[in-house]
This record gives structure tokens, sequence and C-alpha cells, in this order.
């Protein structure tokens, strides 16, 4: 994708990034900065049951529309179910396959409201667009067309039932809707929650105004973080000036300093970031760059109560003292 576009005679650098990574700046600097920005990327803490349970499940709903159309039955989907099954972050082997059975009946049920001739337009589909300041990509759940619309549907998996609210007030549903209209070059203003556990869908119909908001929120996330980013650089170098780092080592003020937060070899290191959950590895702990106080204040931290499910809390005393230890299974439901 490019990434300089000319602006009324100013060059000028296009940000880069995800729905997630716009997110992340909101919720929490340091994690942004540990998810983004540190390279290496510090360790994170063990895989959680719930995402394993989550990614089974988006997996297989994916895989049942590429099959052929007689195949996409109930059965099918329990059996993608089955061989695509993520067991990593239970408790143990009965846990897992408690939850294996649970995910099987989830997407089973829930194909059989689907109509397996009703092909979507796509399915995990890529959708990017840009504007003057951000050039953002993500990847649709599945893309439907309904009438001279395209609406765009994403999946859930937790536990929370879901309000109006959620699909009105998602930066990366209104995104997507962007996008995909942009894309395809036909209007997508229906944006859907499909809320597995109770079978609910929840819609919100954005106009173009409400769109338009949510652009302009997006690029005024992308313009702070960009600042911060680009400060960054101008600190810390590019990455391969910076050493990797034994975690419990780092220094700065970014919280392994204290020695607290060091992982223990219990604790293990996950696999490589960006996909689901990626299969955990014996490979040495990655610490926090060593940063600043500038940087520590201009990415600090925001520990609250969801310190606890957070991937680098290891590396965050500020966290730490914000929330409870969550064992990885602590999500899911009874
Ligand atoms: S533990 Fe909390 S404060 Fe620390 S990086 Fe994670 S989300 Fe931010």
């Amino acid at each position: 994708m490019q990434d300089q576009l000319p602006l009324e005679g100013m060059p000028r650098r296009l940000y880069s990034c995800t729905p997630s990574r716009l997110n992340a700046w909101l919720d929490c600097r340091r994690r942004y900065r540990f998810s983004y920005l540190d390279r290496p990327q510090p360790s994170k803490g063990p895989a959680w049951a719930h995402t394993s349970v989550g990614s089974s499940v988006h997996n297989a709903l994916a895989a049942w529309w590429r099959e052929p159309y007689e195949r996409r039955t109930p059965l099918t989907a329990a059996i993608l179910v089955t061989n695509g099954w993520i067991a990593e972050g239970f408790r143990d082997a009965q846990q897992s396959a408690e939850w294996l059975g649970r995910a099987r009946d989830l997407v089973s049920g829930y194909v059989a409201t689907l109509d397996p001739a009703d092909d979507p337009v796509g399915v995990e589909r890529t959708v990017a667009t840009r504007t003057g300041v951000i050039a953002v990509s993500g990847r649709i759940d599945r893309l439907d067309r309904r009438g001279d619309e395209l609406v765009v549907v994403d999946y859930k998996t937790g536990r929370r039932p879901l309000t109006q609210d959620d699909a009105r007030s998602s930066l990366a549903l209104a995104i997507y809707a962007v996008a995909a209209t942009r894309m395809m070059r036909t209007p997508a203003r229906a944006v859907e929650l499909h809320h597995l556990p109770t079978g609910e869908i929840v819609e919100w119909r954005h106009t173009e105004e409400s769109l338009g908001r949510h652009l302009r929120r997006a690029e005024e996330i992308a313009l702070e973080a960009s600042t911060a980013d680009e400060r960054y650089r101008e600190i810390m170098g590019p990455p391969a000036a910076r050493t990797r780092r034994p975690s419990g080592a780092a220094g700065g003020r970014s919280g392994a300093a204290s020695g607290k937060g060091a992982p223990t070899a219990a604790q293990g290191a996950r696999g490589p970031s960006g996909g689901s959950q990626g299969a955990r590895e014996d490979r040495p702990s990655v610490g926090p760059a060593r940063v600043p106080d500038e940087l520590d204040a201009l990415l600090a931290p925001n520990p609250g109560p969801l310190c606890g499910w957070c991937d680098f809390r290891r590396h965050c005393p500020e966290g730490q003292a914000a929330a409870p230890d969550r064992r990885p299974w602590d999500a899911l439901a009874e």
C-alpha cells in the first residue's frame, strides 16, 4: 500500500494503520508502544483460552463458506471446528475438550440459521481505504449483499450481551463500511454484530454523516499517534539500532526496570504476534525498550480493570497494581 501522498503542495506521510492500532492508542499508550513501536516486541503473556475459542470459531465459519454448496451443513461446520481447534490456554485437556464441544454446538447452530446458497461477497475479506491522513486496512469477517447494498458482518463469541451501541460506536465496523463501499463501488451502510452464544443480531444503520464522523475520529487519533511515533523514532532510532533485551533487564521507565512483572519460566512466551495465538515457543523472553522519561510520559500507561487481560502486563507495574492476575482460562464462561 502506498504511504506517501502529496497534499496541496506539501508531501505528507500517511499513517498506515488498522482499527486495532487506533483503538490501542485510545485504550493505553503504553500497550500501543509495546505492540507497535518497541522492536523487538516485548514478550506477551501466555495464550488465552477465550482467544483460542474465538479464533477457532471464526476460522471454522470462514472455512464453511469455502466448502462446496452441498457440504455447507451443520455437520461440516462441527467437523471444521474440530479439525481447526486451537487448544492453547486451557486449564487442561478436559477443559479444552469441553469447550471444543461447546464451540461445535455454537458454530453448527449458527450455520443452521444461514442459507448455504446465499454466498457472501467476501469472507475474511481484507479491505482498505485512505484519506488525506490515514491509510487504513482491516479484515471483515463477512460481507453480505442484501439487495443493492452491502452489509458488514462481525462475529462475536464473548459472554457479554451486545447492545446497539456496540454496533453504532464501533470504529472498526464504520471503517470497514467506508472501505467496502469504496472498493466495491456499492454502498455499505448497515453493520451487524452476530453474537453466536445467544444467536442475537445487533444492527446499526450508518448515514454518510455518521460514517464521516467515524472517519474524522480515526484521523484525529492517527494524528496524535503518528506524532508520538515520529518522536519515538527520533529518540530511539531505527529498529536495527535497538538492542534485544532479556526480559526483566529492561531499563528506563518502561516498567520492567523495577523488576516487577518479570516473566517466569512457567509463563512462557507467546508465539509470533499478528496471528491468532500462534504456537508457544521456547524462545528467550524479551523485555520492553529502555525509554527516556519523555517517551514514557508521551506513551503513558492507562491502568484499569482491563489490565488483568493485557498481554503485556508482565512488563507493566502500574497495570499489575491496577488489576489482579488472570489465569489464561478465566474469561471462559462456566
Ligand atoms: S497492563 Fe494496563 S497500563 Fe499496562 S500496558 Fe497493559 S493495558 Fe496498559
